[in-house]
């Protein structure tokens, strides 16, 4: 039995056998993307077909203006309390708005979605 070289190509059949792995059902190839933007996972559909199946990271695009953002302007207050020794940070008022950095327009909840902006930090 053969063992498996690091940088060495095989036929795919082959480096599943090598691997004691079943090939019979593996129909599409799954590929990684990888560039500045994001690092996807993706599987060949075939005829020119991607589909994506992991997002391992992707930079924020803004639903307004289409640009990339990195920040997110909100309107939030917060004060310092002294609280059994220490200062923490509260949010003062509940509602607060949210707008991109680059445009300024104000997301609506469902933007943030878009976003991946989590509840907690909003
Ligand atoms: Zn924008």
């Amino acid at each position: 039995m053969e063992k498996v070289e690091l940088g060495k190509s095989y036929d795919a059949e082959e480096l599943a056998k090598l691997c004691g792995f079943d090939i019979g059902d593996v129909r599409y190839e799954t590929y990684v993307f990888e560039g500045e933007k994001a690092k996807v996972i993706a599987q060949d559909e075939g005829n020119g077909v991607i589909k994506v199946l992991e997002i391992i990271r992707q930079t924020p695009i803004c639903p307004a203006c289409g640009e990339e953002i990195g920040t997110i302007y909100t309107s939030r207050t917060v004060h310092l309390n002294h609280v059994d020794g220490k200062w923490v940070e509260e949010q003062v008022d509940r509602y607060c708005t949210h707008a991109c950095s680059k445009c300024l327009e104000e997301f609506s909840p469902t933007e943030l979605d878009y976003l991946d902006v989590p509840e907690e930090i909003r």
